[in-house]
């Protein structure tokens, strides 16, 4: 048993998603259940990664424990950069850590004023009674955002579905578009890194930067103490993953997975569909004590253990 890693056989790919959201933020099911689905599809590792908030948090940490599903508490922070919004995904933070707390709450504020400019522009648009709207789509008022209008445009029949609208309104240059000032990046990675989180880099392909400009925020997260950036999401194509995967190589970054699940039915990928991360790297979990226990499990049962 003790020499078990020499004898075991192939370990079986492990399933960690550590992106996901709840309706605490812009997805559609409780924590519970975000929790209850992931573990349903195979999940092994995960992390409730809710814009801005971490209300959901104690919901989720709990159905996991009562699952034995390995958790580990995250949110996604919203920064500002170069013009650009930029997600950062704040992974195994301490929820109550008071600076970290105080900044969510920070960032948080401006979405309702947001939210009314963004309603008086649809109005602009023609699409009236946007603001309560969005809020009916939203369990949570703090936290109202782009995703909530979609729905209700969606629900008005103005659009199809969720993608349709960003690409007809609520992005630059379209109807309700609202430009916005969120973290900035040193804000957001001192208040994940005072909380004894890893941060990661959420979703890298779907910046409109170059590549230059990518190095440079590239640079600028990690000279903030950035370790991480998710090569396997739901928003990237396989040559998106491969061109992360070189990236996350050649920075010496470690690599995250996260399917960016909102709800049933609104996602590229589900639960327990995502791809492995390509060989070579170092997953970001690869030091958890949490991902161990996991492991430990599953050599185990590799060596019949
Ligand atoms: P906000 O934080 O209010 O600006 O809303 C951002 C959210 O809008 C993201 O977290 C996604 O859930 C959603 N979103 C942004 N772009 C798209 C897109 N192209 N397709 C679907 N959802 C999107
Ligand atoms: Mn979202
Ligand atoms: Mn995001
Ligand atoms: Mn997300």
């Amino acid at each position: 048993m003790t020499h078990g890693r020499a004898t075991a056989a192939p370990l079986p790919h492990f399933d960690a998603d550590l992106h996901s959201h709840s309706c605490v933020s812009d997805g559609t099911l409780t924590p519970a259940e975000v929790v209850r689905r992931a573990h349903a599809a195979g999940v092994r590792l995960f992390s409730l990664t809710d814009h801005d908030h971490l209300g959901g948090t104690a919901e989720a940490r709990d159905e996991a424990q009562r699952l034995g599903i390995a958790f580990v508490c995250g949110v996604e922070v919203s920064v500002s950069w170069g013009g650009e919004t930029v997600h950062v995904v704040g992974l195994r933070v301490e929820p109550d850590a008071p600076a970290l707390v105080r900044g969510l709450a920070a960032t948080r504020s401006g979405r309702d004023e947001r939210a009314r400019a963004m309603a008086r522009e649809l109005a602009r648009a023609g699409v009236a009674g946007a603001f309560e709207g969005a809020l009916r789509h939203a369990s949570n008022p703090a936290l109202v955002g782009r995703t909530h209008f979609a729905r209700f445009l969606v629900e008005q029949g103005v659009c199809a579905d969720v993608r349709e609208v960003f690409r007809n309104f609520l992005v630059e240059g379209k109807p309700g578009f609202v430009p916005h000032r969120w973290a900035s990046l040193g804000d957001a990675l001192d208040w994940i890194l005072d909380a004894g989180g890893v941060a990661a880099l959420a979703h890298p392909a779907r910046y409109r930067l170059d590549a230059a400009a990518l190095e440079t925020l590239i640079d600028e997260f990690r000279a903030c103490g950035g370790t991480a950036i998710e090569v396997v999401c739901g928003s990237h194509a396989r040559d998106e993953q491969r061109r992360f995967a070189a990236i996350a190589s050649r920075f010496r970054l470690l690599a995250s997975r996260g399917s960016d699940f909102h709800g049933p039915g609104e996602n590229r990928v589900e639960f327990g569909q995502l791809p492995a991360l390509p060989d070579g790297l170092v997953p970001v979990w690869h030091d958890w004590p949490e991902a161990d226990c996991e492991r430990a499990a599953q050599v185990a049962s590799a060596i019949g253990g």
